[in-house]
Formats: structure tokens, sequence, C-alpha cells
């Protein structure tokens, strides 16, 4: 990793959006945007009083976007870094950033399909990136993200996945929401992740994200479907 990725450096924020009640999309402008999908930055922030406090968050935009470095973070009730970007941050203020991290859960265009991606909450946020970068190279490879949420209106960018999902040819969202609606009651189950592979075929790639509990469960799920353990990537987030 270059030298420059690894340093601290600082980042001013250049807009934040509410993309759901609790889920505030950041960017950060001037950053030159170069990451592979998949990937994460570190945030470091420092009290008046030295105290820091530094914590990953995922990049949810295009390698490349022009907008600026995009991450999408949760306010987690007393959250020591998620609840200042929750309740104080505001645009124009400055945080040390680091990054990008992460070699192994990456996806580039190149890397080819079938994808499936299976997110969590806002565990999806790096599974959009790896959307995002086919959408804007025009990658055909084909692309399944089952995203699982409590009710739709958690759902990050709900609009833009069920956009794409209806406009890109190849891609597919099965939008699974766990306590209400259609399918209130029902997890990722064995027969979700068959009917998946079903419909996708062979996965070159598999790649999960969620809380501890989401990932190990759906990586259970998918090597007991027959998924060879080595094309399963996966990203924690803790919880
Ligand atoms: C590689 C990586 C990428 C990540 N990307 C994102 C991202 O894109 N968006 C995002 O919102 N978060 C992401 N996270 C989680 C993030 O790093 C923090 O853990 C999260 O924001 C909580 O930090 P905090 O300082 O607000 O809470 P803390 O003060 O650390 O903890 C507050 C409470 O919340 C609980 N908690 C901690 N993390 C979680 C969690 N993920 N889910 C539920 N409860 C939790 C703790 O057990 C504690 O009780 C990522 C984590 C990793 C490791």
């Amino acid at each position: 990793m270059a030298a420059d990725r690894v340093a601290w450096r600082k980042a001013r924020i250049g807009a934040i959006t509410p993309v759901t009640p609790r889920v505030k999309s950041v960017r950060f402008m001037g950053l030159d945007g170069a990451h592979r999908a998949g990937q994460h930055v570190e945030l470091r922030l420092t009290a008046p009083d030295g105290y820091q406090a530094q914590r990953s968050y995922s990049i949810a935009s295009a390698p490349g976007d022009a907008n600026g470095l995009e991450l999408m973070i949760e306010g987690l009730s007393g959250g020591e870094v998620s609840s200042y970007f929750a309740d104080v941050a505001e645009v124009g203020d400055e945080v040390e950033l680091r990054g990008p991290i992460g070699g192994s859960f990456v996806w580039s265009p190149e890397d080819g399909g079938p994808v499936l991606l299976i997110g969590g909450g806002s565990g999806v946020v790096p599974l959009l990136s790896m959307l995002r970068a086919r959408a804007e190279t025009g990658s055909e490879a084909p692309m399944l993200l089952i995203y699982s949420v409590r009710e739709a209106a958690e759902a990050i960018l709900r609009e833009e996945l069920e956009a794409r999902a209806r406009d890109e040819p190849g891609f597919d969202l099965t939008l699974l929401t766990t306590r209400a609606g259609a399918t209130a009651g029902r997890r990722i189950d064995r027969v979700m992740i068959e009917t998946a592979l079903d419909h996708i075929g062979k996965p070159r790639h598999v790649f999960v994200c969620g809380g501890n509990a989401f990932v190990g469960t759906v990586s259970d799920l998918l090597v007991d479907a027959g998924v060879k353990p080595g094309v399963i990537r996966t990203e924690r987030f803790g919880g």
C-alpha cells in the first residue's frame, strides 16, 4: 500500500444527505477517488481534550466518482463516532481520514462474474460501490444483490437500487424486509440462497457484508448450498 494511503490526512465534508431515518450519506471532496470497489477508509475524530476515536467506513461511491468519496454512516445511539455524523457534523467540518484500505473484499469489472452480493443493513455499502462500478464501466458481469433490512424505510438508496435492477441488464435485486411487508418474519434461508444460485448460476465471486451474526449465518448457508468457501469473501461491521 502506498505511504499516502496509510498516512492520516485532513478531509473536508462536502455534503451530508440523509438517506434513511438513521443513515446519512457523507461526501468528502478533494480526494482522488482512486479506490477499488469494496474498500474502506478509516476516520479519526479528536476531542478538544485530545481523546481520539477511529472507526472504519466502507466506500459507497464508484472508483473515480467526480462528486467525491461517499460514505454511508448509520447513527448508533451512544456510538462515539457515528453519533458525531448523525447529530453534530456539518458541511465544511474537517476530520482525519486514511485509506483506501482492504485487499481481498474488492471487486473490479475485469474480475467478471457471476457475482452474488449479500448485504444486511449498512452492510450494503461496499456492495453499492461494486454495482456502481459495474454500471460506470458498462460491465455485463451478471450480478445479484440480496439485501436484507428490517423494513423498507431502512433500505439504503432503495430507489437507486430498484432503478438499477429495472434499467441495467444483468443486475437483479432481491430486497428482503424481515419485520414488515410481504416477507415479514422471513430471514435469508437455504431456499433463498438456492433460488439465488439457480438464478445467477455458479458464482465466480460472492461478497457478504453486515453485522457479525448476519455474516456468519449467511456464510454457513452458502457453504451448505455447495458454494466453495474460497469464492466467499466477507466483511464484518461488528454489532
Ligand atoms: C471494514 C468495516 C467497514 C464498516 N463500514 C461501515 C459503513 O459503511 N457504515 C456504517 O454505518 N458502519 C460501518 N462500519 C462500522 C463502524 O466502523 C463502527 O463500528 C460503527 O459506526 C459504530 O461506531 P461508533 O463509534 O458509533 O460506536 P461505538 O462507540 O464503537 O459502539 C456503540 C455501541 O454500538 C455497538 N456497535 C458497534 N458497531 C456496531 C454495528 N456495526 N452494528 C450494530 N451495533 C454496533 C457496540 O457494541 C456498542 O454497544 C464498518 C466497520 C468495519 C470493520
